[in-house]
């Protein structure tokens, strides 16, 4: 049996690796490396191994960083199966077709401007459209939680829930007598909507494990709570509107749960008005009404007594643009969430160029903002931004809220290990000093691969 890093080496995003065992080659993810130029280059590379000698892929959940290069698995020649949960091919179809509009979008922006430089050759898009309707002909069984699945002969496979976002999960391969666990991304135990993570029981001889927070915890989440219901009543008294910019998978359905949650413990006001203007996360939130198999027991609780999870007194769904650009008359009094949660573009944008000037109003950050993002800059203090080639005086009140994250922290991923307690660790999903600070605290032989390392197990 033999185990080969291609992704998420050292780093946290492109997740994907190789598992040859019992004659068939097993690919857990095929994710999308995320963050700036050396990206691009990273994704139009090899995968390091041929995409048709593929057979299977275990797909642990539909964040890009781990589906994001299947339609170029599919473009490069793979014609096997790929196995997911229901909810996760739901979600993956949303994120990928998304995906593939941006690249093509981005390649025709990098085409004019090549012809303006007077170059005739352009980038084409690392996939479009048509690569994710064909790859969306690949998923083959669908993986339902704790149900071990006959694979291949000498092969089973076995998804328990991870509790990171709807429909994710550790996927357990057991060959060759042995069991090898795949952690897929390891949810923050206590949030709203999901359950904790599910960890197999018995020996498991290797893990491949994520380290995203291996040297942090995040903030509790009551205090979290607490802190943004305060922000939003806080922001009422001054009369102007709320801006959150908001993920559009998960955060957003979070955010709206959490919302829903405040109203009725009083809270939040009845008569907040709430937009959720982003068609993504509509379509996201379409998709967890979808899936209640999915949900926590308190959840299912609010559910069994007719109560919609996501459901707000004055909630609007707003699709359209002309809709979103209504919204910019709206002066005062009104949450709404967009995306995209970075403010790297999409809709939000819009919404901060209205807001941002103004004294009375809000802008409440809930995620996590890379470098070189304008919502880096805004947490930052930046005292004035441009956008839209307009120079913005930052006068609305900037919140940041850091306790709501969808991955676990360094104690619960210690927690979790010694639960899974293997003979063997490898570490992967993880910046350098997160990955070497959480293989400081767990017992037995610890392995951090570089890219395209191989071990027999
Ligand atoms: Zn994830
Ligand atoms: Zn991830």
């Amino acid at each position: 049996m033999k185990l080969s890093f291609d992704g998420a080496d050292r780093g946290v995003t492109g997740s994907c690796h190789l598992l040859e065992t019992a004659g068939v080659k097993i690919l857990v993810d095929c994710g999308l490396y995320q963050g700036g130029r050396p990206a691009v280059e990273e994704n139009a590379g090899d995968f390091g191994f041929f995409a048709r000698d593929i057979d299977f892929v275990l797909l642990t959940h539909a964040h890009l960083d781990h589906c994001g290069r299947l339609p170029l698995l599919e473009k490069r020649g793979f014609r096997g199966e790929i196995v997911a949960t229901a909810a996760t091919r739901d979600l993956a179809r949303l994120v990928l077709l998304d995906a593939a509009h941006l690249q093509e979008e981005e390649a025709r922006a990098h085409a004019r401007r090549a012809e303006r430089r007077g170059e005739t050759e352009a980038p084409a898009p690392l996939y479009g459209l048509i690569d994710v309707l064909n790859v969306f002909d690949r998923f083959g069984r669908v993986a339902v939680y704790e149900k071990r699945i006959e694979l291949a002969p000498g092969v089973a496979v076995t998804f328990f829930d991870a509790g990171h976002i709807l429909g994710s999960a550790s996927v357990l391969v057991e060959a060759e007598g042995k069991r090898i666990l795949f952690s897929g991304d390891i949810g923050n135990s206590g949030r709203a909507i999901l359950r904790d993570p599910v960890v197999p029981a018995g020996g498991i001889d290797a893990v491949v494990m994520e380290s995203t927070y291996g040297d942090r915890d995040h903030r509790a989440l009551a205090p979290t709570l607490d802190e943004f219901y305060e922000a939003l009543n806080e922001s009422f008294r001054r009369g102007g509107n709320v801006v959150i910019p908001t993920f559009a998978l998960e955060r957003a359905q979070e955010l709206l749960f959490t919302m829903r949650e405040g109203v009725e413990r009083n809270r939040l006001p009845a008569s907040l008005p709430v937009f959720l203007d982003s068609p993504m996360a509509i379509s996201a939130t379409e998709i967890f009404r979808k899936h209640p198999e999915c949900y926590d027991g308190e959840t299912e609780a609010l559910l069994a007594k007719g109560v919609d999870p996501f459901g707000l007194p004055r909630l609007h769904f707003t699709r359209d643009a002309s809709e979103s650009i209504a919204l910019n008359a709206v002066r005062g009094g009104a949450v709404i969430m967009a995306g995209a949660g970075m403010c790297n573009g999409g809709r939000v944008r819009h919404h901060l160029r209205h807001n941002l000037g103004r004294p009375g109003a809000s802008v409440i950050f809930v995620g996590f903002a890379a470098r070189g993002t304008l919502a880096r800059q805004i947490i930052d203090g930046a005292r004035k931004i441009s956008l839209f080639g307009d120079e913005i005086f930052v006068r609305a009140r900037v919140y940041t809220i850091n306790g709501f994250s969808a991955h676990a922290g360094q104690t619960e991923l210690v927690a979790w290990h010694k639960k899974a307690s293997p003979a063997r660790t490898f570490l992967v999903h993880g910046e350098e000093e997160a990955m070497a600070a959480l293989a400081g605290l767990l017992p037995g032989p610890v392995e951090r691969p570089e890219f395209s390392q191989s071990f027999v197990l």
